[in-house]
């Protein structure tokens, strides 16, 4: 008999428990999973807005997410488990004439993937957002099946299911060092509380969000990666909101990312010029700018004072998609991080494919997209957003 693989995921966010869980569920592994936190889900994963959709300009990302989805139904049909989705869809309103061409080009792509995804326009897409002003929006594109959950509720349940798959998880445990010998992984170094230790393994994954840079630096396998600032604002009751059933709402003109939230509403905003750096703090004239952009966008929401305001930061790769691979130069080392805004959407599909590649199974989603070294020798900015970016 063969002795099962020892994996060290590195990362208790959404990424590295799907992927333990992916991994435990198939038997192969002997998986532990380290975390500086004293907890799961302490990192990026504690400050999504959660929401989920199918709506991406490419095929793979659509096909993470579909996969996703079907992978959280199952696995809450399988273990009788609630994960506690809102499923009250997701509109993405295209205002400029630019990102009006590529949203019908991509709804035929994700229709071809799998995703239910339609195009809405004048009373249709009233009726769907009634209050919000659109009569300077032609077309929307709205996917029913789409919605949004509670990224450390599900984290956690998640961390559960693995465990009783058998994945192991330490808290408090910092990774310092990515151990080889003749371009294979050997293990880890990790620091904690208790001191410093090693951990043999076959095969160690970074799965630490905005802790991978580092991780990736110190196993000499380094990522492209930025810094995104997200304001978010939580209104006061809003009036109707109760009895309407609204979406998750993007709106690129005005950088806007709107959903419901109980009988508020929970506003998404950033600004370029004050996003790109690691700090938590809100910034007061950017609440102000959302203020007035969510005034032309949806009036009643911004009649509501914003009783809570927040910033949440992620890693931010060149073109907006993840890293997820593994990496030539050194064998048994992956990588699943950078996912800019959509890892919790990309997350269980992510883990499937990469768990495939580490199985040496061609994935379900091919990773090429995912390859961290797609902007080799290209020139690249890690801070400019285009209409595909949220
Ligand atoms: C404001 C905001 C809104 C968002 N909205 C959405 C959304 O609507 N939909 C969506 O899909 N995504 C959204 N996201 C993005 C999503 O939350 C992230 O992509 C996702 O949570 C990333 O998960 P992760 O597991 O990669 O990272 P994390 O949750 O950060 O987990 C990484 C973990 O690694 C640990 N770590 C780091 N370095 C080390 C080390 N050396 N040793 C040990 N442990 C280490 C950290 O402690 C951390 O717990 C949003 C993000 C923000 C901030």
């Amino acid at each position: 008999m063969t002795a099962r693989r020892k994996t060290v995921i590195i990362g208790s966010g959404i990424i590295g428990v799907s992927l333990a869980y992916v991994l435990a569920r198939r038997g192969n592994d002997d998986v532990v999973v380290l975390d500086s936190e004293d907890d799961v889900a302490r990192g990026v994963t504690s400050l999504g807005s959660g929401g989920y959709r199918v709506q991406f300009t490419s095929a793979e990302e659509v096909a993470l997410t579909v996969r996703t989805i079907a992978a959280w139904q199952e696995l809450e049909e399988r273990h009788h488990v609630s994960l506690g989705f809102h499923r009250g869809g997701y509109l993405t309103l295209g205002s400029t004439d630019r990102a009006i061409e590529t949203m019908r080009g991509a709804v035929d792509m994700q229709r071809a993937q799998g995703a239910e995804v339609d195009l809405v326009e004048g009373d249709a897409l009233a009726g769907i957002v009634p209050g919000m002003t659109v009569d300077d929006v032609p077309v929307a594109a709205f996917s029913a099946g789409d919605g949004w959950g509670h990224p450390p509720t599900i984290a956690r349940l998640l961390r559960g299911l693995a465990t009783d798959a058998g994945a192991q998880f330490r808290y408090g445990t910092t990774v310092t060092d990515v151990l080889q010998t003749g371009g294979r992984v050997t293990g880890v170094t990790t620091a904690s509380r208790l001191g410093t230790d090693m951990l043999a393994a076959d095969v160690v994954v970074n799965a630490a969000g905005l802790g991978s840079p580092k991780v990736a630096e110190r196993a000499g396998v380094p990522l492209q990666l930025g810094m995104w600032r997200q304001h978010q604002f939580r209104t006061a009751l809003v009036a109707g909101m109760h009895d309407t059933a609204f979406p998750c709402v993007l709106d690129p003109v005005h950088d806007l990312y709107l959903r419901p939230d109980g009988d508020s509403v929970l506003v998404g905003y950033a600004e370029a010029w004050d996003a790109d750096r690691l700090d938590y703090e809100p910034n007061p004239i950017v609440s102000e700018h959302a203020r007035e952009r969510l005034a032309e966008r949806w009036p009643d929401a911004a009649a509501e004072p914003f009783v809570r305001a927040w910033v949440g930061c992620y890693e931010l790769t060149p073109d907006r998609r993840a890293y997820i691979g593994l990496a030539p130069e050194l064998d048994g080392y992956a990588y699943s991080t950078g996912y800019s805004g959509h890892g919790l959407m990309n997350s269980m599909g992510a883990a499937e494919s990469l768990a495939d590649a580490l199985d040496g199974a061609v994935p379900a989603v091919p990773l090429d997209t995912f390859d961290r070294r797609r902007f080799a020798g290209a020139e690249t900015s890690l801070h400019a957003r285009s209409d595909d970016a949220w």
